[in-house]
């Protein structure tokens, strides 16, 4: 395979959903990411770890898989918020929303997140 970089035969890159997908190595999560902080253009949210930890604790979907998850938080949050679902996510993923003794006394969705699965912990 030749040499190929983002700004790969387009000789910039591409804005489109489908056309950042077919550079290689760019992901869906990659490609929400890069088409809301680089064109300001929402696609989805993209379901990373914390995503993934978090929203089921926060009781708003129980996905089984990361495809499923993003459409159920896609219904809830209108597209221009997509890419402040993500970062508050992992914001709050890493600081508060820990994988193992999340500190939930501290946290300031404390009040309206249903903290699902967090007493099996
Ligand atoms: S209240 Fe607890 S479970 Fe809910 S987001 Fe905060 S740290 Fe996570």
């Amino acid at each position: 395979m030749g040499d190929f970089s983002l700004l790969g035969i387009w000789g910039r890159v591409p804005e489109q959903y489908e056309d950042l997908l077919r550079i290689p190595g760019v992901s869906k999560k990659s490609a929400c990411i890069i088409g809301a902080k680089a064109f300001g253009a929402f696609y989805g949210i993209a379901v990373d770890t914390h995503v993934w930890r978090v929203a089921p604790r926060w009781g708003i979907s129980q996905a089984k898989n990361r495809d499923i998850l993003a459409k159920d938080l896609e219904r809830l949050f209108p597209k221009e918020e997509y890419l402040n679902v993500n970062e508050y996510a992992i914001m709050i993923g890493r600081d508060l929303c820990v994988p193992r003794k999340p500190l939930c006394g501290s946290c300031f969705l404390r009040d309206i997140c249903l903290q699902k699965g967090i007493s099996s912990l």
